[in-house]
């Protein structure tokens, strides 16, 4: 029998013992389980593969709830949370003494953020916790966006994924965290820079490099497929660099015309940065099935969310 399901209730009865189940975000499907059980928690980083130094987001159902997860908001923090939530921004802040060292990996602040879902709003609603929520993939592969992806990772090693649909936005959240109450982006996401810009005037990136990272979707490589990926502005000059194996072509808006591609998407034939974050995993997910001996992917302008896509390529495509 399928653990895809649509079973809201079971999902709280699940989740009320301690179980995990993944759920859906407009972001990425994430593995969920309770912040206050360290069985779940455990679990979580278990099932994923994932190094406990890779502090995990909280999911809350309203900016309400921030007061129980966090000791301080700085002003802008609040402009951000009263701007975008629900939605895919996280806001890393000051923790309170409550919240598990094994979700923030001993860090004194916390990630937090309200997912706009109404499958997950309304689970976070009736639960009388909040939810810890990393992407429901094994460490560093490619993010599910459907829950058939979160399956194909997980049929077995967890008793539920709640359906919710093709995921929106399609890649994460951007992350802020503050340092002296400014804001600083620790990571690109679905929300652009631009967006955020309008509502606290200038963001720092950081960019740290991985002995150090600060928030561990920073990591070099992440978001892999397994077929070798190459990120590239000239398409054609790889294809024929490599043109004795079969060819899988990942392009922005124009059909790459070449009698060595063996398989191709185009992410958005109107170049609409908001459709091609929404294909992005989805795409790489196929590409990746197809027994290609490569994948060219091809680099967006960097402007909006194609700085983020492209942020999400570059990971894919490290060795
Ligand atoms: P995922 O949910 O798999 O997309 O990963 C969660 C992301 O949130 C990771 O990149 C973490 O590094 C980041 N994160 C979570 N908590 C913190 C924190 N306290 N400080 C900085 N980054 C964090
Ligand atoms: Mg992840």
């Amino acid at each position: 029998m399928s653990i895809i399901s649509t079973d809201i209730a079971k999902a709280v009865e699940l989740l009320t013992n301690e179980e995990l189940v993944a759920i859906p975000t407009e972001t990425v499907y994430g593995l969920a389980g309770n912040i206050y059980s360290d069985l779940a928690i455990k679990a979580i980083f278990e099932t994923k593969q994932r190094p406990f130094f890779n502090p995990l987001i909280v999911h809350i159902p309203s900016l309400k709830s921030l007061s129980s997860i966090v000791s301080n908001v700085p002003e802008k923090a609040k402009l951000l949370a009263e701007a975008f939530w629900p939605g895919p921004v996280t806001l890393v802040l000051k923790k309170k003494n409550t919240i598990p060292d094994l979700i923030t990996a001993g860090k004194n602040t916390v990630a937090v953020r309200v997912p706009n879902h109404p499958i997950t709003l309304e689970l976070l609603n009736r639960l009388p916790f909040p939810l810890a929520a990393p992407s429901a993939n094994p460490f560093s592969s490619i993010s599910p966006t459907t829950a058939k992806h979160v399956e194909s990772y997980f049929d077995h090693k967890i008793k539920m994924i709640l359906d919710g649909g093709a995921c929106k936005s399609g890649i994460e959240s951007t992350i802020v965290g503050f340092e002296d109450d400014e804001p600083v982006i620790y990571r690109l996401g679905s929300t652009s820079l631009e967006a955020i810009e309008q509502v606290v005037g200038k963001v720092k990136i950081k960019n740290k490099k991985e002995s150090n990272v600060e928030a561990p979707g920073m990591l070099a490589r992440h978001y892999a497929p397994k077929t070798r990926t190459i990120l590239t502005k000239n398409i054609i000059k790889v294809i024929e660099e490599n043109s004795s194996g079969k060819i899988g072509v990942l392009a922005f808006k124009n059909t790459i015309k070449h009698e060595n591609v063996t398989f191709q998407i185009v992410l958005s034939e109107t170049a609409n940065m908001e459709e091609a974050a929404s294909k992005l995993y989805d795409a790489l997910h196929q590409l990746d099935e197809k027994n290609l001996d490569i994948i060219i992917a091809e680099k967006l302008p960097t402007k909006g969310l194609g700085k983020s896509i492209n942020d999400r390529l570059s990971r894919a495509t490290k060795q």
